[in-house]
Formats: C-alpha cells, sequence, structure tokens
C-alpha cells in the first residue's frame, strides 16, 4: 500500500514516538472519498471506512494499535484521553500521556496540529483541529496551556507540527473571517494576511505557529509540514477545493501522534 506521509526528519531520533500526516492516498474510498478517507461524517461507506483505517494502521506499522479520533467542532474544547478507545467525545484537541494511545485529527484544509514533549517520567502527546474557528477561539494556545497545568509540561519543553492545509496561494477569506481574527489576535493576524487580486488570503499555519509561540512554545520546536491541501489534489482532501468545483463532498485524512507502549 502507497501511503503519503509527511513527518518531520528530526523527530524520527525520538525512540517511541510516531507521528505523520497521512495523504489520500491508498485506501478502498470511492468517488469524492477516494481513497484513503479516515472519517465516518462525511456520507462515505462506513466499511470502506473501516477497511481504510485497518490498511493504514499496517501500512505505518501500527497494525492492532488504536487510533482515537473526536468529533471535531472548531471550538476549543480540550479532552484528556486515559486509554485507547475509539472516539474521545465532542472537542478540537486531544491530550494523553499514557504510552499506547494514538491520536488521530481528521482535516481537509483545517490545521492539524501534533505535540510532543518527554520529562524523564512523563511522555505527552496531543492533537490539535485549528480551522478559522478553531483559531479565533486560540485552541492552540489553550491546548499548550492545558497541558502545562494538567501535565506539568512547561510550553518549552513542547515540540509542535503543522500538517498539510489550505495555504495562502489558495484561502481566500471575507470580512467575516478577516475582521474578528484582526480583533482578537492583532499583529499576529495581520501577519498571516495578504491582499491580492482584489481578494483577502490568510496563511492559518503561519498564524497557529505565531500563536504557538506566544504561548511559550520555541520558534525553533515548531514545524511546517507538508504543503497546501488545495493546490494538491492527488496527495489530499480539499474541503474549498472541492467546494468550488461544485458539491463540496470530500473526504478527510488523518494526522496522528503518540508513544508506543514497547519503547
Ligand atoms: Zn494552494
Amino acid at each position: 500500500m502507497d501511503l503519503t506521509v509527511y513527518r518531520v526528519p528530526s523527530w524520527a531520533a525520538e525512540p517511541g514516538l510516531r507521528h505523520g500526516f497521512v495523504g489520500r492516498n491508498g485506501g478502498n474510498s470511492e468517488g469524492a472519498y477516494a481513497s484513503l478517507n479516515v472519517s465516518f461524517n462525511v456520507g462515505d461507506d462506513p466499511r470502506a471506512v473501516k477497511d481504510n483505517y485497518c490498511a493504514m494502521k499496517g501500512a505505518l506499522g501500527m497494525a492492532g494499535t488504536r487510533m482515537v479520533t473526536m468529533r471535531q467542532r472548531h471550538g476549543d474544547t480540550i479532552l484528556d484521553v486515559a486509554e485507547p478507545c475509539k472516539e474521545a467525545g465532542e472537542g478540537d484537541a486531544m491530550v494523553t500521556d499514557a504510552p499506547g494511545v494514538f491520536l488521530g485529527v481528521l482535516t481537509a484544509d483545517c490545521v492539524p496540529i501534533v505535540c510532543w514533549a518527554r520529562a524523564a517520567d512523563r511522555k505527552v502527546a496531543a492533537v490539535i483541529h485549528a480551522g478559522w474557528r478553531g483559531t479565533l477561539a486560540g485552541v492552540a494556545m489553550k491546548t499548550v496551556r492545558h497541558i502545562e497545568r494538567r501535565y506539568g509540561t512547561a510550553p518549552r519543553d513542547l515540540a509542535c507540527a503543522l500538517g498539510p492545509a489550505i495555504g495562502l496561494c489558495c484561502y481566500e477569506i471575507g470580512a467575516d473571517v478577516a475582521d474578528p481574527l484582526v480583533r482578537e489576535w492583532g499583529e499576529r493576524a495581520e501577519a498571516a494576511l495578504q491582499s491580492r487580486d482584489s481578494g483577502t488570503y490568510l496563511d492559518l499555519r503561519r498564524l497557529n505557529a505565531a500563536l504557538l509561540a506566544a504561548a511559550g512554545v520555541p520558534e525553533e520546536h515548531i514545524h511546517l509540514s507538508g504543503p497546501c491541501t488545495a493546490c494538491h489534489p492527488a496527495e489530499f482532501f480539499s474541503h474549498r477545493r472541492e467546494f468550488r468545483n461544485g458539491a463540496g463532498v470530500t473526504g478527510r485524512q488523518a494526522g496522528f501522534i503518540g508513544w508506543s507502549d514497547t519503547g
């Protein structure tokens, strides 16, 4: 099975850490969901989605593990996950310190963010789903603060990667999105906006990277991984691209992270 997987190369040196941003290739789904759709909530045949999870985990060398997902709501609810389960509940971020728990975030343009930290006695992993609404709500910053409060991990010890998402090249927005972002995040939002061809475009990854840095994650620990989802139809699902094309029906791809319990 030929998967597209983007990873942060330097993280490979971390024993037991598994992470990646998986593209749309290599699954069993058909039509608008072709082929590795991993969402049960976008109208695809659930049997195909189930097969896709099995095939993906097998190809990643993670057969037999569970990839925990959440019912994403474009909000700022953070879920703590203590053991492997199918779905952690409604939320847009998940955190675990349990080995063997792999967290998955499903996207098709929104920014998937995966984070980790390792202290002497504790390994933490987190995923964040940041579209413009979640970004406005500050979900990435709130997750960093939550990790410090609840797990005792300082922001300076976190490493984060922002995966394939719609880029500045393609993400045209209106004043209904730009204005509230600038009101909330000021110069950080302005730096992520660009005016061209009488339109306004947003670099959602850049804004989230800036917000992670503002929350105390060192800039050298913040990585961008993978290209624009809307520009790369063969590699990635893109909600905006398919919406422009008419139907707006598309699949979701997975970003994931966790610590193996076998070291
Ligand atoms: Zn693009």
